[in-house]
Formats: C-alpha cells, sequence, structure tokens
C-alpha cells in the first residue's frame, strides 16, 4: 500500500492499462489514458489475420473503421473490432467505410452489425467484379445495408467524422483529379517505374483515404493495385507527404509502386499483413528503402519474408503462428502538431516519432 501510495498516479494507471493490454491483447497503455482522448487521434490497428480493420477516434468522440475483417471463425474478426472498440469508449461506430467488397474487408459486416451499433456505412457503389466469390460477399453486406444508412462517395468527397478531415482520393476505379497537396513538380520516379499490368477486380476499385489531424497526415489506400496508385503518383504526386503509410494491400506485391510508396515520404508505415498473406519481400523492401522513413511496425512476421524482409520483432504485434499468434494490435496516438506515438499492444513497446 505504502509503495502504491508513493506512486505516481499516472505511472498506476499506465502499469494497470499495460497489464490490461497484455491480458486482453487487444488495448493499449498509457498514451490512451482518457485525458489524452480528447485532444489527440487515436488510430486502432486490429489484427483480423491479414484482412483490414482499422479503428480512427477523433478527438471530437466520433469514430471511423476502415474495413470489417473476415467472416466466419465464430465471428473472431467482429469480436476483436467491439473488443477494441470497448477499450477506445466507443460504443457506436459512426462511419463503417467499406473499400472494396473482398471478403478480407467486407466479410466482417454481418457479424459486427450484430455485435455494436453502426451510424453509415460508406462505399464505392455496387460490385463490378466478375466472380462468384465476391457476388456472395456483396450480397451479404447488401442485406446489412439494406436497413442501415448508406453513403456512396467518389473522389473528391470528404466522409464527414467530426474533428478530422478525410479526403477520399480514390473510389470505384476514379481518381480525384487535382493535387490534394505537394508541389506542381512532376514525380521523378515515375519514368523509371514499370508499367503495371490492369486489374479487373474489386482491389483497384478500392477507396483510397487521406485522413487529416492539424499537420498529422496519414495514407490508406485499401487495396488499390499498381496501375491505380500510379494515377495518384504519376506525372505529379497529387497527395504530397505523410506522416504515416498504411501498406497498401497487406503488403501484396500487386500494390506499392516505388513511385508512390517514396513519393509520399512516410516516416512510419504500418502494415497489416497475416503470417501467410501479404508481407511479400519485394514491397518490405521498397516501403523500408522509402525515403525518409523511420520505421515499419507489422501486425505480424511474415513466413515469406523470412529473416532479412522483417523488422525487429519488438515492431511485430505477433510472430508466432497459430497458437502462438493471439491476436495483438498496433495503436496509434496522432496530436495536431503532427507528432505521434505507436504502440505494439503485445509487449507495450511504443516510439514517438517527432514532426
Ligand atoms: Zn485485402
Amino acid at each position: 500500500m505504502l509503495a502504491m501510495a508513493s506512486t505516481h498516479p499516472g505511472r498506476l494507471r499506465r502499469a494497470f492499462l499495460l497489464a490490461m493490454g497484455l491480458f486482453a491483447g487487444l488495448s493499449g497503455p498509457a498514451t490512451f489514458a482518457k485525458e489524452k482522448r480528447r485532444e489527440s487521434l487515436q488510430i486502432y490497428f486490429v489484427d483480423v489475420e491479414g484482412g483490414q480493420a482499422t479503428l480512427f477516434v477523433s478527438p471530437s468522440g466520433q469514430s471511423m473503421l476502415v474495413d470489417t475483417g473476415w467472416p466466419g471463425f465464430d465471428g473472431r474478426d467482429a469480436k476483436r473490432i467491439v473488443a477494441v472498440a470497448r477499450t477506445a469508449g466507443v460504443k457506436k461506430i459512426d462511419y463503417v467505410v467499406v473499400t472494396h467488397y473482398h471478403t478480407d474487408h467486407v466479410g466482417g459486416v454481418p457479424a459486427l452489425a450484430k455485435r455494436i451499433k453502426i451510424g453509415t456505412f460508406v462505399d464505392h457503389g455496387p460490385n463490378r467484379e466478375d466472380s462468384d466469390v465476391t457476388r456472395k460477399d456483396f450480397a451479404a453486406y447488401q442485406n446489412v445495408v439494406v436497413h442501415a444508412k448508406r453513403m456512396v462517395v467518389k473522389p473528391g468527397d470528404i466522409i464527414p467524422v467530426e474533428g478530422i478531415t478525410v479526403n477520399l482520393l480514390t473510389a470505384a476505379g476514379e481518381h480525384v483529379s487535382t493535387r490534394v497537396a505537394g508541389t506542381e513538380a512532376e514525380n521523378g520516379l515515375c519514368a523509371s517505374e514499370p508499367e503495371p499490368p490492369e486489374d479487373a477486380t474489386e482491389n483497384a476499385r478500392s477507396l483510397g483515404i487521406l485522413v487529416t489531424y492539424g499537420i498529422f497526415r496519414l495514407l490508406d489506400l485499401g487495396d488499390l493495385t499498381k496501375k491505380k496508385e500510379l494515377d495518384l503518383a504519376c506525372p505529379k504526386n497529387l497527395i504530397g507527404t505523410v506522416d504515416l503509410l498504411v501498406v497498401s494491400h497487406h503488403g501484396s506485391n500487386q500494390s506499392s509502386t516505388q513511385a508512390l510508396v517514396h513519393a509520399v515520404h512516410a516516416r512510419v508505415a504500418v502494415m497489416d499483413n497475416g503470417a501467410r498473406k501479404g508481407g511479400s519481400p519485394e514491397v518490405w523492401q521498397t516501403v523500408h528503402d522509402s525515403p525518409g522513413l523511420e520505421d515499419l511496425w507489422q501486425l505480424h512476421t511474415s513466413v515469406e519474408g523470412g529473416a532479412e524482409h522483417n523488422p525487429p520483432e519488438a515492431y511485430i504485434a505477433n510472430p508466432g503462428e497459430g497458437a502462438e499468434d493471439h491476436g495483438y494490435g498496433i495503436n496509434v496516438v496522432a496530436n495536431w502538431d503532427g507528432t505521434f506515438t505507436v504502440v505494439n499492444t503485445r509487449n507495450g513497446k511504443e516510439k514517438t516519432y517527432q514532426k
């Protein structure tokens, strides 16, 4: 008791939250203290085993979830998202953004809608992929959305999350035609970029968003593939630079052209790969070599990446596979002045990046 009384309350809270994170596997430490919530943007990369589910909680208290992970596994991904939402103090997700209609992004919608209140679904409109599996996933999504509010968006639109700015850069295969930021100069990386193949899948129709809070900027292009990336990066980079890059497509080598990745000049990248999904050595190298990059954090060790193409284990939320995979996440607290802190909920490792 004496020891506790003499301990700084903040330290106690930190120890408590850290312990919660370690036991629940999903929450984060001190930086998520209540007082901080009011003045920072929180971002939670939920582990959905190689799919995407990223929860943004604005300082206003409004929330936006980008994608919902997979269906099945007894609602595993929906349960993980709801657990993280609870940790963040979110009782209702104001916007659920569905980047595209592939299973690892839209599949969790029915299970999620049963477990938490959802304000508005945001998507790019009808499915345009000619495949049975995607038609089936889109139909399951429609069955939920028909009873909910829905917003179909196009490039140039804004998702009106109070307290942050969410710009739509791409949707349904289209892209913004004018510069959101950056310079008038041509992107010198375009000339050496190989011509990418056409992509007739839903990946190429991904919603791509730029999230801004103060001078902090985050880019998340869903599973956008190379040809569409180049629409944003060449001949001029329409995006400008960002602080945090969500590595597209879980690190699959169908995405992440050097012309885009290096041009956006991210300080930190987060890859939502699975142990055996995404995490390609080629993409890892492109991101790793990006000018100005300080660190790459990953949800999983990439088996394909081996010793050469993974970050140090401290930067990986889930180094093991199967029974060794406990579904830990990566959390970010971003401030108005552009500084941000990244936290690995497995080991409590946190690092602050100054502007
Ligand atoms: Zn995906």
